[in-house]
């Protein structure tokens, strides 16, 4: 039997989903050649990159006005992108809320091309929390957040908004709740959290944004060359992007991100009210930020964790250990983690308990 697959990244896919993409590995759209080895221009994956951008826009009701690519680099890569597609060569300024070790690398490589500045930040209590109520100065390029916190376990509830240009890192909560893309110039997310295997990232950005900033910009790092060449400037990466397509068709079949929401709020609640009914166990995020992604829960002093270990080992679960900046445990609950996995880490949690 397959495991209960809590890994925080790359993450669980739909098991018909891999079923579908080992059958195209062999053989692709019964072309009898596989899917890895035929030309990225060639017809067959050229639909798979339509279908895939089609899907992006449909799932989360792109506005007309936005462009939709995939590139790669991951998510890293887009901290060095934004600065360059939107940040003035001339006194560039940028704002960065810091909520953990993604939004600082993010800032980190802001720095390099200008005066990217953090508005607030959550370091003080080890990023437990998600700063609130703090101003953004009016005369900055853009604002850049970062939706999900996926090692500390805080998400975004109610997205502060600039007056300028406002960009966000969903890498570990897209498509996993509804959002108004149109409160947002730009998006970016790394498709191994929530959407497919590693390789591809998807880029959401109004197109009157590019284009502004006097800069010149080497080819890759340019998103108009993206927009312009339909994700196809170079070798695309196919697989990923296949299976990318290929979970965003099962998402929309199950309903679509309003159904998913439902599903992801429902294992959320299980396993959240698990962690603080259990005397063994407390969560370290603030309540109100708590991620519907991924939970960390530590230890109450005193606790044997090792038998603990051992039991959700026997219990067929992986991938609980907390990063090693939380320590503890994380579970995380991206979208094709079945609600039964999360009743199945709430199992051993009580009988764990009771011993
Ligand atoms: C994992 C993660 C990243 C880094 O993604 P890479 O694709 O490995 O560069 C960035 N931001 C968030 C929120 C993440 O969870």
């Amino acid at each position: 039997m397959k495991k209960h697959n809590f890994s925080a990244g790359p993450c669980i896919l739909p098991s018909e989903v891999l079923q579908e993409a080992a059958n195209s590995v062999l053989n692709f759209d019964n072309l009898d050649l596989s899917l890895i080895e035929i030309s990225h221009r060639s017809k067959n994956v050229v639909a798979v990159m339509d279908e895939a951008v089609a899907l992006v826009k449909e799932l989360l009701g792109v506005p007309e006005g936005y462009s939709v690519i995939f590139v790669q680099g991951g998510a890293s890569l887009q901290f060095v992108m934004t600065p360059f597609n939107l940040m003035k060569a001339e006194g560039g300024k940028a704002a960065y809320l810091n909520t953990g070790t993604w939004s600082s690398k993010a800032l980190k490589e802001a720095k390099r091309l200008g005066n990217a500045i953090e508005v607030a930040s959550s370091k003080d209590k080890n990023f437990n929390y998600i700063p609130k109520g703090f101003e953004i100065p009016s005369d900055v390029d853009y604002f850049h957040t970062t939706s999900n916190n996926t090692i500390f376990g805080t998400q975004i509830k109610d997205f502060p908004k600039a007056e300028g240009l406002n960009v966000c890192d969903m890498s570990s909560d897209i498509f996993s709740r509804q959002i108004n893309v149109a409160d947002f110039d730009m998006i970016y997310a790394g498709a191994q959290k929530n959407m497919g295997p590693a390789g591809a990232t998807v880029v959401i950005v109004k197109d009157e944004i590019l284009g502004k900033t006097g800069r010149d910009i080497p080819a890759y790092l340019d998103y108009q060359i993206h927009i312009d060449k339909e994700s196809m400037f170079n070798t695309p990466p196919v697989f990923s992007v296949y299976v990318s397509m290929l979970t965003l068709r099962w998402l929309k079949g199950i309903g679509g991100v309003a159904e998913m929401e439902k599903i992801n709020q429902a294992k959320a609640d299980l396993l959240y009210n698990e962690i603080d009914r259990n005397s063994k166990f407390y969560g370290t995020a603030e309540k109100e930020d708590r991620s519907n992604m991924n939970a960390c829960f530590l230890a109450h002093e005193g606790v044997d964790t090792a038998l603990f270990d051992e039991m959700w080992k026997a219990a067929g679960i992986s991938g609980i250990n907390g990063h090693r900046s939380v320590g503890g445990y994380r579970a995380s609950m991206y979208n094709a983690l079945p609600l039964e996995s999360v009743q199945a880490l709430v199992d051993v949690m009580q009988e764990f308990e009771k011993k």
